[in-house]
């Protein structure tokens, strides 16, 4: 329902959720965030307000300063805590907006590979997916772009990897994306909104687009593959 990316220059955990709250408005059921930190991929997860999620982080706080939030409004499956994003496989955690249709006969090829869904969720075979292509050679790039050729559906979604720490692959299709222009620093969000707090240059992709974030910038590329140059907008969100 509400997505977050955050490649930043300070511990990011809090900036998440900070911003999740902006988009509260949108309603949800459980949030969680994942971040990774000098290499490593960890998450924490909870039902109910994010209130919920910020005392766990009391009592297990998630370091690192690139990181990727979620409030989920469920479609597939309960609104348990196995079931909330960031969805995890081996070096892989995404977040998603809205559904992956073909999700059931998706299960049915990741058996196939040996990979079994731990979660009711459509979205989980998106990290299952892009986990497969991996454990098979590609680099997170390429695995990303073999998934997104699998789904269909409509959706919002955003990775970040083990080992990873400065990488963040977006991708839209159905349900809106906004890339956010930092000094030094990149966000993604599923709303201006939730951006506003840390700048005020967006770039939206366009229908069908996925992007490679890096401090340094990013490069968008459209439904073919082929490299595309989006505006840079300036907006007032009165952060
Ligand atoms: N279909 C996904 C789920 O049920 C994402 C729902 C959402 O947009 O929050 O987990």
């Amino acid at each position: 329902c509400g997505i977050i990316g955050i490649l930043g220059k300070h511990e990011v955990a809090p900036l998440l959720v900070e911003s999740l709250k902006r988009l509260e408005y949108r309603g949800y059921d459980s949030a969680g965030i994942a971040t990774v930190n000098h290499g490593h991929l960890e998450r924490r997860r909870a039902v109910g307000k994010l209130a919920n999620l910020s005392d766990l982080l009391v009592h297990e706080p998630l370091p690192g300063k690139s990181g990727i939030g979620h409030t989920r409004w469920a479609t597939h499956g309960a609104a348990t805590v196995t079931n909330a994003h960031p969805h995890m496989s081996g070096p892989v955690a995404v977040v998603h907006n809205g559904i992956i249709e073909n999700y059931r006969a998706l299960r049915e090829e990741l058996a196939a590979a040996g990979l079994t869904p731990e979660t009711q969720t459509d979205t989980e075979t998106v990290a299952l997916l892009t986990r497969m292509f991996m454990d098979r050679g590609e680099d997170a790039r390429t695995a990303t772009v073999s998934t997104l050729k699998k789904l269909e559906g409509a959706f919002a979604l955003l990775w970040i990897f083990e080992g990873e720490d400065d990488l963040m692959i977006a991708a839209r299709k159905g349900s809106p994306l906004a890339i956010g222009h930092g000094e030094g620093e990149m966000f993604v969000g599923s709303d201006a909104i939730a951006l506003a707090p840390f700048t005020d240059r967006i770039t939206y992709l366009d229908e069908g687009d996925y992007a490679f974030v890096t401090r340094a910038g990013v490069e968008i590329f459209d439904q073919a593959g082929r490299r595309a140059n989006r505006a840079e907008a300036r907006i007032d969100l009165g952060a």
